[in-house]
């Protein structure tokens, strides 16, 4: 098992459909020691019967991503059970109000624009500060992050998280260059589209997973385990030599022109 002996926090698992615990499956599948995060009390005790399926034992935290008190306690707390150490955190974390990811980009507000920008992006940086000394005790790390291809084409209806993406893909560049330094290393899964409960908030969700299904290579959607997986390669050892990436895994949609 290529993570026997690793630690690892996920943050992002709502429910078991969430692309985090799909993450979390590989990892603990690989041998890996995991802790969770859960939003808030609403998540709280699907997060820990996910949890306890796999270990009574295993650490669950309450973490929202944009209080700083929160992700010193939540830092502190995975010290404490893996002895002093962290090699990966995973970052699979995204909000945008409902009137945001609907419409017209025009009509965007600064307060919805601020919000998600904070959550979607800058969380990353923030999470990233708070693991970075268990990092360091362990010797190095590996973080990964979720972002998807409204990044970079229009996808009508993602609107302002496109924005998000783009910036969440550019912190991922800019971390990755920043901590190389520090034997820590920052990737991102650009996912095809999955049906989740953050997906099921952009207008018309269903019809971009059509058409995937009609134009990608393969002929189909990608599966939370496909990401999993490939999450697994970008936090092990096997992409040691690998940063500042941006992989698509969403059954080759991204490559096709028409
Ligand atoms: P999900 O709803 O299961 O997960 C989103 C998570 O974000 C939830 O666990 C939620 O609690 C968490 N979250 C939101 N605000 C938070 C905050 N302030 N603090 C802490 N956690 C917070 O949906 P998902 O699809 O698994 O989303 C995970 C990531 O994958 C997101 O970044 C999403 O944009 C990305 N992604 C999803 C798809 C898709 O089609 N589902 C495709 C590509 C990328």
């Amino acid at each position: 098992m290529i993570l026997s002996g690793k630690t690892a926090l996920v943050v992002g698992v709502a429910n078991k459909n969430s692309i985090a615990w799909g993450i979390a499956e590989a990892l603990l599948r690989e041998g890996a020691k995991v802790a969770l995060t859960y939003q808030n009390e609403r998540v709280e005790g699907r997060v820990r019967d996910l949890a306890k399926s796999f270990d009574p034992e295993l650490p669950c935290f309450q973490l929202d991503a944009t209080n700083d008190e929160e992700i010193a306690t939540t830092m502190k707390g995975v010290g404490e059970a893996f002895g002093g150490k962290l090699d990966m955190l995973v970052h699979s974390v995204a909000f945008a109000k409902k009137e945001d990811l609907a419409g017209g980009m025009v009509e965007t507000s600064a307060d919805g624009f601020k919000l998600a920008q904070e959550i979607s992006a800058y969380t990353l940086i923030s999470l990233t500060r708070g693991a970075l000394p268990l990092m360091q005790a362990a010797g190095g790390g590996s973080i990964l992050t979720l972002t998807y291809l409204g990044s970079e084409k229009v996808i009508p209806n993602y609107n302002v998280m496109g924005i998000c993406k783009a910036s969440l893909e550019a912190t991922t560049r800019y971390l990755a260059w920043d901590l190389g330094k520090h034997n820590v290393r920052v990737n991102a899964v650009s996912a095809g589209p999955i049906k989740t409960l953050a997906a099921r908030g952009i207008a018309g969700f269903s019809s971009v997973l059509e058409k995937v299904e009609e134009k990608a290579p393969l002929g189909r959607n990608v599966t939370t385990d496909e990401v999993g997986n490939a999450g697994l390669f970008l936090l092990s050892p096997w992409s040691s030599g690998i940063t500042g990436e941006v992989l698509y895994v969403d059954c080759g949609y991204h490559i096709m022109g028409m």
